[in-house]
């Protein structure tokens, strides 16, 4: 029982002294993995708007349906998309979207912080992907 107890100890004293494996969130933060897929993000072309064109190829692969996009056309007649949401309560950061588009338009960021109180938080539009 003694020899028991004086092991228990020895155990938690050896711990005691050794650096903390926890952190301190959302104070401190883990550094993601060099391939963590986060949530995505929507790139600008250098003057500052969407690279997307609205093929649609991202929502044709995304194994979830998260992705809907409306196409829209410019005085240019440029695509663009006029509405691009991805329900991000649906996805399940395969990152297909990202390996189908032709433009290098979407792209899986390290964000991972997807903690919202109503479901429709978790619609991201344009906007909010553009940011
Ligand atoms: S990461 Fe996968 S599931 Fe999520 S939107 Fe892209 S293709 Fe769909
Ligand atoms: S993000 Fe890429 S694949 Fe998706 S609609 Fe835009 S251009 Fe097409």
């Amino acid at each position: 029982m003694i020899k028991a107890l004086i092991q228990g100890l020895s155990i938690t004293l050896k711990h005691f002294f050794q650096k903390p494996i926890t952190l301190r969130y959302p104070q401190q933060k883990r550094t993601p993995y060099a391939r963590f897929r986060g949530v995505q993000r929507l790139e600008k072309d250098p003057e500052g708007r969407p690279k997307c064109v609205a093929c649609n190829l991202c929502a044709t692969v995304c194994p979830a349906q998260a992705i809907r996009i409306e196409p829209a056309e410019d005085e240019e007649h440029r695509k663009y998309p006029g509405v691009f949401v991805i329900d991000l309560g649906r996805c399940i950061f395969c990152g297909l979207c990202e390996q189908a588009c032709p433009k290098e338009a979407i792209r899986m960021t390290e964000d991972y912080e997807l903690a919202v109180y109503k479901k429709e938080d978790m619609l991201y539009d344009k906007e909010h992907l553009l940011r």
